[in-house]
């Protein structure tokens, strides 16, 4: 699949980092994610708010990614309050 498909992803552990810092781990809902260099970042999709740009932080044993969201406007806000579902 081309990188700039969109794909879906499942929010797994929201954890937070500071008091308006989260960190999101999201795992793909079918097959892996794509491996990725140092400085990378992805578009994220808040489902009816709007999408933004974010650095991956890392990488997940289970192979997901860890996103660093601070909230400070109406996307990352949205990402900021995901739960799993
Ligand atoms: C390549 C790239 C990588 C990025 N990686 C990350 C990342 O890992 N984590 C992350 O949280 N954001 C990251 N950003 C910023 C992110 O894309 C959004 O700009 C940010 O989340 C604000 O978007 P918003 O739509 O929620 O707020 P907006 O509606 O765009 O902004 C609301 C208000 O907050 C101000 N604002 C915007 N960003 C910040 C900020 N960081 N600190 C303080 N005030 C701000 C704006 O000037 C505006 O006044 C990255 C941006 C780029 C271009």
């Amino acid at each position: 699949m081309h990188l700039m498909t969109p794909t879906p992803y499942r929010v797994r552990s929201p954890r937070p980092d500071q008091a308006d810092t989260v960190i999101l781990t999201l795992e793909p809902v079918e097959g892996a994610c794509p491996p990725f260099p140092p400085d990378q970042f992805t578009m994220i999709y808040a489902s009816g708010v709007g999408e933004n740009s974010i650095s991956i932080s890392g990488r997940t044993r289970s192979g997901g990614y860890a996103q660093t969201i601070r909230a400070v406007g109406a996307v990352s806000g949205a990402l900021y309050r995901a739960r799993p579902v």
